[in-house]
């Protein structure tokens, strides 16, 4: 009697004893050898890219982002061989608030710059929210319809994994890698809201920002240290009903960027109105990008950011990872909760609860 139903003074439904089922694998795959993507070594990774194989680019890309301690120490290496056939590009930052037109705008653009000037455009991202919503959008090939096709585009979402620094570095040794493989262009998308900005202007040449034309105080909502960052400011939907919204909007800019500072490129931000959806204003958009390269050529400020950069870039990757070490260590990791128990009860002053975990922690790395 296997099974309760089948007792007598049961006099529902009887349940036969079930056949064997035949196994729902296919025998015959087990013999087939298993098809294993061979691993790359770093000078195949180098060759690739050199050679201008987007294939291996994505690839190692992928090993940037990792978080596997390996994979960190094969892209480091493939980095460190790429650096010499890097940096001949020009690095534009665009930056806007949701909806602002940012990928509908680069989308048009990248196609512009690609068939005024030709070469090879990348299109990378940093979204500090990627983190929590676990993929990011920026950067998404299914919203740049053109560019996602293009044969001289390469288009990668950011990178969702840890802090904003380290997903800004990942998006910054991604621009090394991508000028290896010879792209010349390098767009590095982000969302209107504060930090990340910093970020992509500590990365970039120009710095592009996209606004709206709104309800007369767009002036109020943007941040001030943003728009002293934007080389340029763009008022997007310049079209229809909203043409003259927009033109009110820039003359607003412009009054409000007088207040600044003049900026140390000795370049003064401009600002213009175009239209994304319609491709109206965009030949001018980008005579401004390019107008302002050739003036920091000129005057050796382009040199001198980009020397800058390499050096913010050392010390955030030096505090970057005292940070991870720090706190990565199991003996620290151990010890917070309770120093931090004991800040919040009061039997410790927050100042000597650090010093106890930093002596902890160079102790332990003496011994
Ligand atoms: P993102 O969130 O900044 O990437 O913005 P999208 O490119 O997705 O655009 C947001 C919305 O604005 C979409 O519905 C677009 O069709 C619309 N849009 C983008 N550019 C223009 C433009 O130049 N004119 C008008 N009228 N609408 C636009």
């Amino acid at each position: 009697m296997e099974h309760p139903e089948n007792n007598e003074v049961y006099k529902g439904l009887i349940v036969n004893a079930g056949i064997e089922q035949p196994s729902s694998v296919n025998p015959y795959l087990k013999n087939r050898p298993k098809r294993k993507r061979r691993e790359l070594s770093v000078a195949d990774f180098v060759e690739g890219i050199v050679k201008g194989d987007v294939t291996v680019l994505s690839q190692a890309v992928t090993l940037v982002e990792s978080v596997k301690p390996d994979h960190q120490v094969v892209a480091q290496e493939v980095i460190e061989k790429c650096l010499p056939y890097s940096g001949n590009s020009v690095r534009i930052g665009i930056s806007g608030v949701p909806g602002a037109g940012k990928s509908t705008s680069i989308d048009v653009f990248g196609v512009h710059v690609l068939e005024k000037y030709g070469g090879k455009l990348a299109v990378l991202a940093i979204d500090p929210s990627s983190e929590r919503s676990k993929g990011s959008i920026l950067g998404d090939k299914t919203r740049m319809e053109q560019l996602s096709v293009h044969p001289n585009s390469f288009i990668r979402p950011s990178p969702s994994a840890g802090s904003l620094g380290g997903v800004a570095r990942k998006t910054r040794e991604t621009i090394v890698l991508c000028e290896a493989t010879g792209f010349d262009k390098i767009f590095v998308e982000t969302v209107g809201v504060g930090q990340s900005e910093t970020a992509v202007h500590s990365m970039v040449d120009f710095f592009l920002l996209i606004q709206l034309a709104g309800t007369g105080d767009e002036l109020q909502g943007i941040k001030r240290g943003i728009m002293e960052m934007a080389d340029g400011i763009v008022i997007n939907k310049a079209d229809g009903d909203n043409l003259e919204r927009a033109k009110l909007a820039a003359t607003q800019f412009r009054n409000a960027l007088h207040l600044f500072p003049a900026p140390e490129s000795g370049w003064k931000p401009q600002v213009l109105t175009y239209s994304g959806f319609y491709n109206l204003g965009v030949k001018e958009v980008w005579d401004m990008v390019y107008k302002y390269i050739d003036f920091v050529k000129e005057n050796g400020y382009f040199e001198y950011r980009r020397n800058e950069q390499s050096k913010y870039w050392m010390y955030e990757t030096i505090n970057e990872q005292l940070r991870d070490s720090f706190y990565h260590n199991p003996q620290i990791q151990k010890m917070l909760e309770e120093k931090e128990g004991q800040v919040l009860q009061g039997n410790l002053t927050s100042f000597v609860a650090a010093k106890n975990l930093l002596d902890t922690y160079f102790d332990g790395l003496k011994s």
